[in-house]
């Protein structure tokens, strides 16, 4: 039972996964993830794992497999195989090399997140060959469509199809894991919320016209008039529960002035003030605006089809994202007062804000154990401006808990959010397997088998 864990070789062997990974090309358009499928399906079937490989749609495929333990609700592993496009002119070593240079791992989905899984691979394998007995089954699920367009064959398809697979009421997947450091201290994030989406149309309707006779009541003009106060105006403050604990998490333990400042940035009166003091650079500080309020963002425009010709009516899509504890009339509530009743707004898309509990269960487990491995950098709740598969599976299930937690330490000059869905993306060899270490450790207390296994550090 108790068989020691080579974690030398564990180093070299999840390597080799994420090498692998990587070098299929699971590019989503179109995704083919079914190839990446039945590769870690392959790897588990060798070591005795059962699994499950199912398409969504022709070429995309999710593969799942479980560790059978006690009664306890079941544990899931998440991670996608899809990846974003490359650039490929602009990379040093080829995108889907999956190249090892002076100990990092180059390719597209280094970070995003074939680094996961295949930590998660690993875990499911330590698991087994450790004989491991947890007081609940744990899955690992390794599915397609998170990188682009609706995400429509991955865990919600799964969930809608062969929900027997993955049903589980808490979820660790990627999203957090990341050092942020403020003033002299360094914290590590577990992503438990992320904004929601609301993506709409916004049409103004005028009057058609010949360009070589102006009019008052031209689509186009009415239009930028209706959207420039945007450029302008914040939405207001919403300060949910999470933002509350991360920037109270941040101000513990740091000098007086800081800290206020840090809790200031709760209150509507002095929130921008107070940002400004803030020690922390231009990007991370507009990303902790955009956190604390719902935000929108003009991103493609349609008007016109000739250059004489005064169209009657421009279009503009505005990306929403709405902060946790907000509504979809909420927001356009908001949105109203600023751009007016002169324009049609026509939603298209929309996810609703997550919050998981940043309090017991798999977030303490989480916390315990990165402040374990990793007692310099406390771990701090934290939300998330983007999305993952937490919101395919959480409006279907509501009330399940989605934890993001991939630890990763930033090098110097490589900051992973820079690299993700960036050129060069890559990993150290020696964060994916302090990565890998974490995780099984969380696993392993999380569902207690840790009584028949050795300490892990
Ligand atoms: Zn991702």
């Amino acid at each position: 039972m108790d068989k020691e864990i080579d974690w030398h070789g564990v180093r070299d062997e999840v390597a080799g996964y994420l090498q692998d990974l990587i070098r299929i090309d699971t590019t989503n358009p179109p995704g083919n993830e079914r190839v990446a499928a039945e590769y870690i399906s392959g790897v588990l079937t060798r070591e005795g794992f059962r699994t499950a490989l199912t398409e969504s749609a022709p070429g995309r495929g999710n593969v799942t497999t479980r560790l059978s333990g006690g009664a306890g609700e079941p544990l899931l592993l998440l991670g996608h195989t899809d990846v974003v496009a490359t650039d490929a002119p602009h990379w040093t070593h080829p995108p889907f090399s999956g190249a090892l240079v002076d100990g990092y791992i180059w390719g597209r989905g280094a970070l995003d997140m074939k680094n996961m899984v295949a930590a998660e691979l690993m875990v499911m394998l330590l698991l087994k060959r450790t004989g491991a007995r947890p007081d609940r089954d744990v899955i690992f699920a390794a599915t397609a469509d998170e990188e682009a367009g609706k995400g429509e064959h991955g865990p919600g398809w799964l969930l809608d199809h062969h929900p027997e697979q993955i049903e589980a009421p808490v979820i660790l997947t990627e999203g957090g894991g990341h050092d942020v450091v403020v003033g002299a201290r360094r914290f590590t994030t577990c992503q438990v919320g992320q904004k929601g989406i609301c993506r709409m149309k916004v049409t103004a309707r005028g009057r058609p016209g010949h360009g070589s006779v102006p009019h008052g009541d031209n689509a186009v003009l009415a239009l930028c008039a209706a959207l420039a106060p945007l450029q302008r105006a914040q939405l207001p403050l919403h300060a949910s529960a999470t933002m509350r604990a991360f920037l109270e998490g941040v101000a513990i333990g740091q000098p007086e002035a800081l800290a206020a400042d840090l809790r200031a940035v709760l209150d509507p009166a002095e929130s921008d003030a107070a940002l400004v003091r803030l020690p922390i650079d231009a990007d991370t500080r507009a990303q902790w605006g955009s956190l604390l309020r719902n935000t929108a963002s003009v991103t493609m425009l349609q008007a016109g089809t000739k250059i004489n010709v005064i169209p009657s009516e421009a279009s503009a899509w505005v990306d929403g994202r709405l902060a946790p504890g907000a509504t979809q009339d909420g927001f356009l509530k908001e949105l109203r007062a600023l751009v007016g009743d002169d324009v049609e707004f026509e939603v298209d898309q929309y996810n609703p804000p997550l919050e998981a509990s940043a309090e017991g269960g798999l977030y303490d487990v989480i916390a315990d154990r990165m402040g374990h491995h990793d007692p310099d950098a406390p771990v701090i709740p934290s939300l998330s401006t983007g999305g993952t598969d937490a919101k395919h599976i959480v409006p279907r299930r509501p009330g399940t808990q989605v934890y993001g937690f991939m630890p990763y330490r930033q090098q110097p000059g490589l900051e992973e959010m820079q690299l993700i869905h960036g050129h060069d993306e890559r990993t150290s060899v020696e964060e994916l397997s302090f990565a890998t270490r974490v995780l099984y450790d969380i696993v392993v207390h999380y569902t207690h088998c840790e009584t028949q296994q050795q300490e892990t550090k």
